[in-house]
């Protein structure tokens, strides 16, 4: 075992502070990555303050890991020592069950192991996330990351990007399509970014008329300010595929409303109950809501690629790990464009 540094919560009312923690030995198929960056995602925030009620302390965030290989198992070919890496919420799964064997390993009957928080098979407790010095990885879990894109901004592909990449693929989207995206934060921006580049016509819809610039920059077409019933009813039973990505419970009625005959709004921010919701909103044509969670491990590896091929990456402003509880505030009151990342040079060096 290695003995590394790392950034970790005590319990869910305590600042982030440094720990030391304990890494596996580099097994047959492990891939031992230092870690360069690592985005700062809400749901580290959601475990850090223990929201979904499952928080295992002390919790090492850190699901958007970027870095370079130190060292690889006699099993690895697929990589070796400098490649460019990354690592996102997954890092293992049974491998033998059904959704394992269509490559959804995010949905594991036997419980996928998360990057953090999740049992941890070799070690026993608990996983820690890339708030860290290194992390060591089955080398299924790990993917490539293409060189020519910027790796601090490539950290928040790993979750943010295949979380929004992966139901806009799943469902088909494709060029003349209209998609509407849903709330402009970590998650809208790459959606507004991945629809642009699939070729669709792209619509940031939106509470607030002061992010129409914004979007606009990011690759929308147009904006629909959702608080303005005349905009509604022009948009109303026009639009292909949405993609809500609204972080908190809320009304699905008029956004179901935006949709066209046999069209899909589908949830991936809100991780709670939502609002009532009118059954002949979806009965008047045949309307479908649906909800998606990050991508398995070959969809992400295409995400990667696609970002690689198209220039795709996220809007990002670079933080140093001794200030992330002042980031945390920020992202709680969503004062972020549009992602933070944690340079981990500031821990290596502390
Ligand atoms: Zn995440
Ligand atoms: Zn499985």
């Amino acid at each position: 075992m290695t003995k590394i540094k790392a950034y970790a919560a005590d319990n869910k009312d305590a600042n982030l502070k440094p720990l030391e923690i304990e890494r596996r030995e580099t097994l047959k198929d492990d891939v031992k990555i230092d870690i360069m960056y690592c985005g700062v995602c809400h749901s580290d925030l959601h475990q850090v303050q223990n929201d979904w009620k499952n928080s295992v302390y002390p919790v090492v965030p850190g699901h958007e890991i970027i870095g370079k290989v130190l060292e690889v198992g006699a099993g690895v070919t697929k990589f070796k020592v400098g490649d460019l890496v990354g690592v996102g919420c997954l890092v293992d799964s049974c491998k033998s069950c059904s959704a394992c064997e269509d490559n959804l390993e995010q949905f594991c009957e036997n419980g996928a192991t998360w990057t953090y928080n999740s049992k941890d098979k070799h070690l026993g407790g608990h996983t820690f996330g890339g708030y860290s010095e290194s992390v060591t990885v089955n080398k299924e879990f790990v993917l490539k990351v293409p060189e020519n894109l910027d790796p601090k901004a490539a950290a928040p592909l790993l979750c943010a990007g295949i979380t929004t990449y992966s139901p806009l693929a799943h469902w088909g989207v494709k060029k003349g399509d209209k998609v509407g995206v849903i709330g402009l934060g970590g998650l809208g921006h790459m959606g507004i970014k991945f629809a642009h580049a699939m070729g669709a016509h792209t619509v940031m819809i939106t509470t607030s008329p002061s992010k129409s610039e914004d979007a606009k920059k990011l690759g929308a077409d147009a904006v629909l300010i959702s608080k303005d019933e005349a905009q509604m009813k022009e948009h109303a039973n026009s639009f292909d595929f949405l993609l809500n990505t609204i972080p908190v419970g809320h009304d699905m009625n008029p956004y179901a409303a935006l949709l066209k005959r046999d069209a899909t709004m589908v949830i991936v921010g809100a991780v709670e109950p939502l609002d009532p919701l009118h059954g002949g909103s979806l009965i008047m044509g045949r309307k479908s809501i649906a909800g998606s969670l990050i991508g398995g491990l070959k969809e992400t590896q295409e995400m990667l690629d696609f970002c690689g091929e198209n220039n795709v990456v996220s809007d990002i402003e670079m933080i140093d790990i001794q200030n992330i509880n002042e980031a945390y505030d920020r992202l709680q009151k969503s004062d972020v464009k549009y992602r933070f990342v944690i340079d981990m040079k500031s821990l290596k060096n502390s």
